[in-house]
C-alpha cells in the first residue's frame, strides 16, 4: 500500500470531529509531500530543527504540530510558524511559548502533556504539579497561548488493560481540567499507530499516527 492508500484507510476509521496528526518525524520531505497531495494537512514532528527545515521547503498551508519534548531554548526556532505544540510539560516551557508567540504577534495552540503511563521514562506533567500551576492563575495572563486540551502517550505495552487504564485516566483529567479553560479546551490527543482504535473508544479527538502511514522510521 502507498501512503495515499494507507491514509484513506485510516481516515475511513476516524469518526467526524477527530483530527489526524500524520507523524512524519524522521521521514523525508518527499514522503510528506505524498501525504499532502493525498489531502493530509496536519503533520507532527519531534525535533524543532527538522520541523523548521521541512517547513521551509513544503507548502505553507501545512499545520505543523510539535509532538516531541521541546527544550525552552528551541521554542524560538518554530514560534514563527508552528500551529500547535502538543508536548507542553513544564511551567518554563509554557512561559517561553507565551513570550515567543508574543514576539511573533501570534497565538500558539498548546496541549498539556500529562504523565499517566506506568513508566518512569515518559515525559509529561505530574498531575498534581499541573493542578497547582493552573490554580496559581498562571494561564490567566497569557494572551498568546491558547490551551486546547491534553495529550498523553500510553504505557508501551501489549497489555490492553494497562493501555485502557491510561486512556481512562487521561480522559478523566481532560474532563477535570476543562472548566478551568472553557470552550477552546476541546482536544484530547491520544492514540498512535498501535492503539488508536482503543483511544477512539475513550473519546480521542486527535490521533497521532506515524508508522501506519509512513512505515517504519530509520533512526
Ligand atoms: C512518534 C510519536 C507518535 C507516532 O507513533 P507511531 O507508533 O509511529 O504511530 C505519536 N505520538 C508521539 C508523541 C510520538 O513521539
Amino acid at each position: 500500500m502507498n501512503i495515499k492508500e494507507r491514509l484513506n484507510r485510516i481516515w475511513a476509521t476516524l469518526p467526524e470531529g477527530v483530527s489526524l496528526v500524520a507523524v512524519s518525524k524522521f521521514h523525508p520531505a518527499e514522503r510528506i509531500e505524498e501525504a499532502y497531495r493525498a489531502g493530509q494537512r496536519i503533520f507532527g514532528e519531534s525535533r524543532p530543527q527538522e520541523m523548521a527545515a521541512k517547513h521551509a521547503v513544503l507548502p505553507a498551508d501545512i499545520e505543523w504540530t510539535m509532538i516531541g519534548h521541546l527544550q525552552t531554548n528551541k521554542v524560538k526556532m518554530i514560534a514563527p510558524f508552528v500551529a500547535m505544540i502538543s508536548s507542553v510539560d513544564s511551567d518554563r516551557l509554557v512561559e517561553e511559548i507565551e513570550k515567543q508567540a508574543a514576539k511573533n504577534e501570534r497565538t500558539i495552540d498548546i496541549l498539556l502533556e500529562v504523565h499517566v503511563a506506568q513508566e518512569e521514562t515518559k515525559s509529561g506533567w505530574d498531575i498534581d504539579t499541573l493542578r497547582a500551576y493552573i490554580a496559581s492563575g498562571a494561564f490567566n495572563n497569557m494572551a498568546h497561548v491558547r490551551v486546547r486540551g491534553v495529550m498523553t502517550i500510553a504505557t508501551n505495552t501489549d497489555d490492553e488493560a494497562t493501555i485502557r487504564r491510561d486512556f481512562q485516566t487521561i480522559r478523566d483529567i481532560f474532563e477535570e481540567l476543562k472548566p478551568s479553560f472553557g470552550e477552546c479546551f476541546d482536544t484530547l490527543s491520544i492514540g498512535m499507530s498501535d492503539d488508536y482504535p482503543i483511544a477512539l473508544e475513550y473519546g480521542s479527538t486527535m490521533v497521532r499516527i506515524g508508522t501506519a502511514i509512513f512505515g517504519a522510521r530509520e533512526y
